[in-house]
């Protein structure tokens, strides 16, 4: 059980809060990190808690979220402070009151309106993680040299350090060689993502506004985050025909979906292996004779 008096006076002198009673409930539902509802006199905080030397993954975090909420779009949290307090790393933000399941209008509306805030470069100002995985982000003028390298590479060499089975990882470095014929069409535009969108870090608040969190934003193509949402579930044909009136989906984006979400689904066999590393090599197949 955490001690919560010497955190909550840390962080009411950086706040520069009148010292008040202090009350933590856990709130359950992340993967990741240890998070409370935290009552300090009449403020309520939504505080993660980790071991101390991943505060540069809550540096991280903070970041993408300032991005997304500099670009006056998704609501996302403000955060107030990350730093190391009382022997942990510590992530401070507003506490929203979640109510729920989205609106797929309103997101499809929201979410267009960050995909089109646009970079010169596809990457991010700090490389930050997706799960508990590190993701680089190093910036680069060109989206296939990216996702090869930083994307599906990175994966394939977790893979291989992890001795998930060789021939995943051999027809992976094949299709990585490929991906020019993903996008003979089609040139994706650097759009600020949210880089982690499943139905897990989306919500609505008690207005109705839709919210996210736990991003691990970087500037990509929008398909990336779209195939995402139908990963592990399916936002519904309203949001797209909602979404496309404010960024179109090029015809072709179901051929990319499964290159964007192999990322993922190769993320989830080096951290939780399983059926992952069998999912990963269909697609992988699938992908090579398209
Ligand atoms: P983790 O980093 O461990 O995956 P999350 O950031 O996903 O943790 O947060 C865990 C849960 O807490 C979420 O699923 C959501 O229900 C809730 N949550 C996240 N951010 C807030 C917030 N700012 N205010 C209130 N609840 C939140």
């Amino acid at each position: 059980m955490t001690d919560w008096q010497p955190l909550a006076t840390s962080l009411a002198e950086q706040l520069q809060l009148p010292p008040g009673e202090v009350r933590a409930t856990p709130v359950h539902g992340g993967d990741i990190n240890q998070a409370w509802k935290l009552e300090l006199g009449d403020r309520e905080f939504f505080v993660k808690l980790n071991r101390p030397e991943r505060l540069p993954m809550f540096d991280a975090e903070r970041a993408g979220l300032e991005a997304i909420r500099h670009s006056a779009s998704l609501r996302v949290p403000e955060v107030f402070l990350t730093g190391q307090m009382a022997g942990h790393a510590v992530i401070v933000m507003e506490f929203i009151e979640l109510a729920g399941q989205v609106d797929a209008g309103r997101l499809a509306v929201a979410l267009a309106a960050m995909h089109n805030c646009f970079n010169d470069r596809f990457g991010f100002y700090a490389d930050n993680t997706i799960g508990s995985t590190a993701q680089v982000n190093t910036f680069n003028n060109d989206w296939i040299d990216f996702w090869r390298r930083h994307r599906l590479s990175f994966q394939l060499e977790l893979a291989a350090r992890n001795h998930l089975d060789s021939s995943l990882i051999d027809r992976g470095y094949r299709l990585a060689g490929e991906l020019d014929k993903f996008f003979t069409t089609y040139q994706p535009r650097p759009s600020l993502l949210h880089g982690d969108l499943w139905s897990g870090n989306q919500a609505a608040d008690l207005q109705g506004n839709p919210v996210v969190y736990d991003p691990a934003c970087y500037f990509g193509d929008h398909e990336a985050d779209l195939a995402m949402m139908e990963l592990f579930g399916h936002p519904g044909k309203r949001f797209f025909a909602s979404y496309s009136e404010h960024f179109p989906v090029d015809a072709d984006y179901p051929r990319r979906r499964e290159l964007y979400n192999l990322y993922h689904v190769l993320n989830h066999a080096n951290l939780f292996g399983g059926g992952y590393g069998a999912q990963a090599r269909r697609m992988i197949e699938m992908l090579l004779v398209q």
